[in-house]
Order: C-alpha cells, then sequence, then structure tokens
C-alpha cells in the first residue's frame, strides 16, 4: 500500500495500486501508487495542483510503448486515454485533437475529411500524447512534420501553448524546452488529399500483418533502426529469432518484436532485450539502442 496521499476532492476517482500490466501491450508491470484519468483539462490542473510536490508522476497512453518493471510506478500515473478525447477540423486543413485520441481514429478521420497525409498514423496503436512524445511514425510518415502547435501542462497544472520550432525533434526522440511538462492537445496541418480513402490504410495494415506479429503481445520494435540499417535485419543475422527467456521471445516472424508468449515478466523482457544487445554488438559492432521506454522500480 502505498504513502502517498490522494488530494482531496479526488479521493473517489484515484485508484490505488492499480496493476500497470493492465495498461501495457506487453501485458507486464506491477502497480501505480495513484493512476489518475481526469475529466478534462481544468480537472486535470486541479489535480496537479492539489497533488504535493513531493509526488512523482508520470503519463500514460496506451502503454504501446513501455516497459514497466514488477516493482510498479512511485507516485501518480496519469492517463488521459478515454477523456481528453476530442477530435475536431478546425477549418480547411487544420485539426485539434486532445492527447488521449487514439493515433488509429485520427487517421480514419483525416482521410475521410479528405485530408492528408494521415494514413501512417493508423499504423500507430497508441494515444496523440504518446505520438507527440515519441515522434511516432509508420510508412514513411511521422508526427511532428504535422505538428502547427502543442497544448501542454506542467507539474503545478499551468498550461501553455508551444510551437513545433521550440521542440528538437528527431528519429523517435523528442526533447522539450522544459522538463516536466506534458501533451494536453495538438493542432495538426495538412493538405487537400483528393480521392484519399481508407482503403488504402485498409491495405497498409494488411501489408503489415503479413511481416509483423499484430495481435501477439509486444510493444512494436523493441529497438530504433540504426542509421542505414536495420534492427530486425540485424538481429536475424545475429541468429537471435525464437531466442527466450521464460515467456519472453524474439518473434519468429519479425526479429525486432519481442513477445510476451503468455507469462513473460519485465525481467525476462529486460534480459532478453539485453541478450539481443550484447549479441548484435558482438556479431556487427552495433549496439542497438531501445525505442521502448523503460519504467518503475525493479522487483
Ligand atoms: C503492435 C505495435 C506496433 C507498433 N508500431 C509502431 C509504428 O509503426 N511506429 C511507431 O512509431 N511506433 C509503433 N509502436 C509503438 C507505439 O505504438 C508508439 O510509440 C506510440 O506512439 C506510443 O503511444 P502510447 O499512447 O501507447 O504511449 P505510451 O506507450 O503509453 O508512452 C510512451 C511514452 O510517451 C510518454 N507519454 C505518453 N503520453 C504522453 C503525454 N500526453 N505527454 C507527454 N508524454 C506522454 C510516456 O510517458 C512514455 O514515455 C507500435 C506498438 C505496437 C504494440
Amino acid at each position: 500500500m502505498t504513502g502517498f496521499a490522494v488530494p482531496a476532492g479526488f479521493e473517489d476517482r484515484v485508484q490505488r495500486d492499480e496493476p500497470m500490466s493492465r495498461h501495457t501491450s506487453w501485458h507486464v508491470g506491477g502497480p501505480a501508487d495513484l493512476w489518475f484519468v481526469p475529466r478534462d483539462v481544468e480537472d486535470l490542473s486541479a489535480f496537479l495542483r492539489a497533488l504535493p510536490g513531493s509526488v512523482p508522476v508520470t503519463w500514460v497512453g496506451l502503454g504501446s510503448n513501455l516497459l514497466v518493471r514488477e516493482g510498479g510506478i512511485r507516485g501518480a500515473v496519469i492517463c488521459p486515454h478515454g477523456a481528453l478525447n476530442s477530435l475536431q477540423r478546425l477549418d480547411g486543413t487544420r485539426v485539434r485533437a486532445e492527447a488521449g485520441v487514439p493515433c488509429a481514429r485520427i487517421g480514419r478521420q483525416v482521410v475521410k475529411w479528405g485530408l492528408g497525409p494521415a494514413e501512417f498514423f493508423a499504423g500507430i496503436p497508441g494515444t496523440l500524447g504518446g505520438a507527440l512524445a515519441m515522434n511516432a511514425g509508420a510508412w514513411g510518415g511521422e508526427t511532428w512534420p504535422r505538428v502547427l502547435e502543442v497544448e501542454t501542462i506542467d507539474r503545478v497544472g499551468t498550461v501553455r501553448r508551444r510551437a513545433p520550432s521550440e521542440y528538437q525533434v528527431g528519429y523517435r526522440s523528442v526533447v522539450p524546452p522544459a522538463p516536466g511538462e506534458w501533451f494536453t492537445a495538438a493542432t495538426l496541418g495538412f493538405e487537400p488529399q483528393p480521392g484519399a480513402s481508407t482503403d488504402s490504410i485498409r491495405r497498409l495494415l494488411e501489408q503489415r500483418l503479413a511481416s509483423q506479429p499484430i495481435g501477439e503481445w509486444s510493444c512494436g520494435s523493441v529497438f530504433t533502426n540504426p542509421p542505414g540499417d536495420h534492427a530486425a535485419r540485424l538481429i536475424e543475422a545475429a541468429g537471435l529469432k525464437g531466442y527466450r527467456v521464460g515467456d519472453a521471445a524474439v518473434s519468429t516472424k519479425h526479429a525486432n518484436f519481442i513477445i510476451n508468449q503468455g507469462h513473460a515478466s519485465a525481467t525476462d523482457l529486460e534480459a532478453v532485450i539485453r541478450h539481443v544487445q550484447d549479441t548484435v554488438e558482438r556479431e556487427h559492432g552495433v549496439r542497438l539502442r531501445p525505442e521502448v521506454r523503460v519504467l518503475g522500480e525493479p522487483a
């Protein structure tokens, strides 16, 4: 049981010791001391103002890029999914989406509005907030080239609007202008795309199904691609497809995926990650960089 006090007025809406395995696509992770889903930005701001400054705050979206360790997450975990959920067309080419909106919904809706390029959003099984934090991308498209403005909130509940030029954005990497600020929404810019149809999204997803273990418990690609190469190629060439620790196994379908086959622990997954890094480094002289974010305390 956590020693962190729940802020007054929020007692009924904060879960204690919430298993993070319920909120990660790898289905692993110990408890979050406090778990909070805000109703809207004002509610979120009130919560953050009321939360004592000593309580650490972590944000998660759909947990599709997270490895949470068995010891769980100390402090408060905030999840905007299912809450900060508005998606609206502002004018001909601008769209505003809140951080909890699933990227797949953005991809489909923007294409239905006859705008693009947005198909890539449909390949990202996370929220817009996670995609902004990761500069997520698929099929040649990336999140940040579409960003016109972001809305953020900080640890004491202050909301801001920021321009993309304030962030250092790279391949699966985003450095914010100030630490301790999280995304609540973004305005995205697209171009008219006559003839755009969700059929193209369907075709891309079908292609992906043929080459990736979609539907199994994973966090997508575990490692970023090193310059000029593919992590999957290096892992496969090192003979690591099928390598396993407990129920954590390198996928035999796509070598950059590590699958939880049922009862893997975070420790098992981390052991596979380290073994892959060490073996690829020994065989190819390249240290693979994890794309997945590791959170929480060890067992
Ligand atoms: C089957 C599968 C396929 C995938 N394919 C792709 C792909 O093609 N391309 C790709 O880029 N990724 C892919 N991923 C990985 C993942 O979907 C993306 O990284 C996604 O952007 C993560 O979003 P999320 O909402 O799940 O974030 P989470 O995994 O919950 O969090 C990821 C990081 O973002 C931070 N974060 C979350 N929300 C916010 C917020 N509102 N403000 C600030 N920080 C926040 C978290 O603290 C954490 O550091 C795939 C994953 C799976 C399971």
